[in-house]
């Protein structure tokens, strides 16, 4: 049956969702595709939006702007699905390693914005091995982001907006007002392919520095509920006991699978940090679609005007996603132009 579209969305990962329910909010048409596979980078995630990350200590790019935003949208797409997608939280922060002391205090000493986010330790959880202290990092997010692209790809099907299958790049053809895509027809195609980007022929060499991540779930009996605690790694509550456990880095990778390697140190990382027995019960991996200058790569084909980039979102797509599909989205209707730092258009060699 032949579709005549503004908008062809490919991919729905946390990037095609924002941007698909920007457009849906602007009331624009579109379409979008995605295969449905059970697992994506956005399923992998931890889906905690934390204001100070790394060894380092760095306050998190243009967090100011982006924690509230993510907030507001999450919550009225919860509110639109009828789910509770956010829980509003705190990370408590266990140090490692006498140098994690040290660079608290550079930190403390030289940052002005450290007391905006970090507090003394809320909550000394009796089961983590805490001899050096902590603190505790706030405000976070945990987006619960499973269900959020499961509820609205079910919105997207009910109302015929949703194609379950892989998009195929050579079945794309250009014609005069836009593109053919099977029996398809939109004006402009925005790709949110994540990692899957690697296969696109017209973005595939923007400065990708893709990061494949592993995680695991745990159920752990005894914590403190609906706490975010991270000793090495984090242990992200899910309910009923079960807790994300994340995640690793590798730069350098064969496939986007669970290895016994990242398993391995996870479990190492876990049972330091952890006075309780606990029982794995999943075992995820996939690919980051990060950049070298780990800033999103958003923005219009130089070429092909009818095909546009939503990517890059790396080891943030959680916090990033909803402002930038945003202004993507106002972009496209030309009520801005997209910001220097994510544009491609200002970032290409
Ligand atoms: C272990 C781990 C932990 C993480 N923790 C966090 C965290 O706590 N907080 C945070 O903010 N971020 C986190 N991230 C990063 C986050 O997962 C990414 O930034 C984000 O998921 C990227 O979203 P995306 O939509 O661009 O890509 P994806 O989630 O990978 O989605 C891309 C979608 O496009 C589809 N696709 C690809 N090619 C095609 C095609 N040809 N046709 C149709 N569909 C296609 C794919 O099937 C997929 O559904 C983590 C990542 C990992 C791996």
């Amino acid at each position: 049956m032949n579709q005549s579209t503004q908008f062809l969305v490919v991919g729905q990962g946390i990037g095609g969702t924002m941007v698909s329910y920007f457009l849906h909010q602007a009331g624009l048409d579109f379409v979008m595709i995605d295969p449905a596979l059970p697992s994506n980078a956005s399923r992998v995630a931890g889906g905690i939006i934390n204001p100070v990350t790394g060894k380092k200590l760095a306050r998190t790019w243009r967090i100011d702007d982006l924690h509230p935003f993510a907030l507001q949208t999450y919550q009225a797409l919860g509110t639109l699905l009828n789910k509770d997608l956010v829980l509003e939280t705190h990370v408590n922060r266990y140090f490692s390693n006498p140098e994690d002391v040290v660079k608290f205090g550079e930190q403390a000493e030289t940052q002005d914005w450290f007391n905006n986010y970090i507090l003394p330790l809320q909550v000394n959880e009796p089961a983590i091995n805490n001899t050096l202290g902590g603190f505790t990092i706030s405000p976070a997010l945990k987006i619960y982001g499973s269900v959020l692209m499961d509820s609205w790809r079910d919105y997207l099907k009910s109302t015929g907006q949703f194609i379950e299958e892989i998009f195929e790049h050579s079945q794309l053809q250009f014609v005069n007002d836009g593109i053919q895509y099977k029996d398809v027809k939109a004006q402009q195609v925005i790709f949110c392919e994540g990692w899957g980007v690697r296969h696109n022929p017209w973005f595939k060499d923007l400065p990708f520095n893709a990061a494949k991540g592993e995680a695991l779930v745990v159920k752990i009996e005894g914590l403190i509920p609906n706490e975010v605690f991270l000793k090495g790694v984090f242990l992200v509550p899910l309910g009923d006991d079960l807790y994300y456990v994340g995640s690793t880095n590798e730069w350098v990778f064969d496939n986007d699978l669970p290895s016994e390697h990242k398993r391995a140190e996870l479990e190492r990382k876990l049972s330091k940090a952890l006075n309780l027995p606990y029982e794995v019960v999943a075992h995820k991996a996939a690919v980051r679609p990060a950049v070298k200058d780990r800033r999103p790569l958003i923005g219009q084909h130089p070429e092909h005007k009818h095909l546009w980039l939503f990517n890059g979102l790396g080891t943030k797509g959680y916090s990033l996603s909803p402002f930038f599909a945003h202004q993507l989205v106002e972009a496209l209707q030309g009520k801005r132009a997209l910001d220097d730092e994510v544009s491609i258009t200002h970032r290409r060699p």
